[in-house]
């Protein structure tokens, strides 16, 4: 049974890696994507006074919604 890649919990964003931060690397399994990625939502964290809000990516690896 799979998940809709927008129901997905989404990482925390202490666990983002550099290239997900960057929104470089598919959210789901930190490949690159190259081409194909789609918005996946936004990661955020309380850092003092500031809210942060990083939005990350989901490749092709990762969202294959149109296959079916
Ligand atoms: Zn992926």
């Amino acid at each position: 049974m799979s998940v809709p890649v927008e129901e997905r919990q989404l990482p925390v964003y202490r666990d983002l890696t550099h290239g997900q931060h960057m929104g470089w690397n598919c959210i789901w399994c930190n490949q690159r994507i190259t081409v194909g990625g789609r918005a996946a939502g936004h990661v955020s964290t309380r850092h003092g006074a500031h809210h942060l809000s990083v939005p990350v990516y989901a490749g092709p690896c990762c969202s294959a919604k149109e296959k079916s």
